[in-house]
Parts: C-alpha cells; structure tokens; sequence
C-alpha cells in the first residue's frame, strides 16, 4: 500500500493496521460500485478508503456533519481543541478534511456530503459496494446509522464497521451491538477481522 501522504500528519481514529485492511478491501470491491463511509472526521479513513476507490476509477462519498460525535466534544476523551471553531460554537472538522484531500491529491475520488447521517440516508439511492460505518457511537446514533444505510449494500457487497469491542473494557458496545445485529440478520457472513476492525459480506 502506498499512501498518498503521511497518514500520520492526518488528525483521527484509524490505526494503521486497520487503515491498510479498508484500503485492501476497498481496492477488491471499488471495481463494482462507490464506497461510502459514514464518519469522516478529517478524513483518516478517508484516504485508505479514497486512494483505493482512485485506484479504481471510483469514488468514496464521505458523509459527516463535521460537528463532531458526543466524545469528541469539550470535556470528554476524544477532543482536540484545534478543531473547535469559536465563531460557530461548536466543532468544525470540515477545513481539516478539505486540507487532508487536498494533499493526498484525492479531491476528484472523495466527495464529502455534509450533513446528517439520517438526513442524507433518506434521500440515498445509490447501490454501494462497501459502506463503511464509524459515525456516532451512542446506542441511537450506531443502530440508526445500521438501519438506514446496510439496506443500500448490494447484494455481494461488503460491510465494514469500526470499533468493535466485545469486551466492554475495551470500548462502548453500540458497534459491536450492530456488529451481531448484522449477524443476526442471517444477511452477513463474517468475512475478516483486524483489530476493532469487522468485515461482513452481504450475502441476502
Ligand atoms: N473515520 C474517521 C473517524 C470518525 S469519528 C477517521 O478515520 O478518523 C466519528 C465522526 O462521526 C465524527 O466526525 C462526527 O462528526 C460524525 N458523526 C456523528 N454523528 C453523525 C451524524 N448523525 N451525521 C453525520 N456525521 C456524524
Ligand atoms: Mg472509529
């Protein structure tokens, strides 16, 4: 895999060994449609994800409000204060992604929708090959995000979701809860894992 700049320059949540796996099965499945991801932030994934749909002559849309999830706001664990846009009162991550597809030459391949999850996802009709999920965490946010986007997986194609945690100890529960909601649909068989990193194929 060769990225087109130093990932780790990239503000985010996406450790390299799980970067490289999106980036392989992005290249393996881009050939059949767009990927979506659902989380952005300031586009870590993103480049795994982009530079192998570039690759393919695809396009990854890369859905965020950029106003942050619930962890990533003043006062909790994930926060950078860097990314807090006084003006508005709230977070922006959106400068941050525009500079990441910027330098990673990616602004043709990526194409950032702002907005919300479930806003967008009503007005969807677009297949995918592979959706990526790593939007909000909350019980609400994870389920919902599950339930309006996995029916635009096509048929073959692949589901990827982050932060998988079956130990509580390790992390919050909602993805690994839509992780076995995914299961548990008989719609996904279990393709790969690496590190909070789950691959289901759509089979149904
Ligand atoms: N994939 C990123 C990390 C995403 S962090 C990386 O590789 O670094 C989760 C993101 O989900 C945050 O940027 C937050 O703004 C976004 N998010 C949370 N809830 C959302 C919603 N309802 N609609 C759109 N984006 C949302
Ligand atoms: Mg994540």
């Amino acid at each position: 895999m060769d990225l087109p700049i130093d990932i780790d320059s990239v503000k985010g949540f996406m450790p390299a060994n799980e970067g490289e796996a999106l980036y392989q099965a992005a290249l393996r499945e881009a050939s059949n449609g767009p990927v979506l991801e659902v989380g952005t932030y300031c586009g870590k994934s993103a480049v795994y994800l982009g530079t192998a749909c570039k690759a393919c002559g695809q396009v990854l849309f890369a859905l965020d409000h950029h106003r942050g999830s619930e962890e990533n706001q003043p006062g909790w664990e994930h926060h950078d204060p860097e990314t807090w846009d006084a003006d508005a009162g709230a977070m922006d991550t959106l400068p941050f992604l525009r500079r990441t597809l910027r330098s990673a030459e990616l602004e043709r391949s990526v194409v950032p929708i702002i907005g919300d999850s479930a806003t967008v996802a009503k007005h969807w009709a677009t297949p995918l090959a592979m959706l990526f999920i790593d939007g909000g965490h909350s019980t609400e946010a994870a389920h919902l995000d599950f339930d309006i986007w996995t029916p635009h997986v096509m048929p073959g194609g692949l589901l990827a979701i982050h932060d998988v945690f079956p130990n509580p100890e390790d992390g919050g529960r909602p993805p690994y809860e839509i992780y076995l909601k995914a299961l548990e649909s008989k719609k996904y068989v279990e393709e790969a894992m690496e590190g909070s990193l789950r691959l289901l194929r759509r089979d149904g």
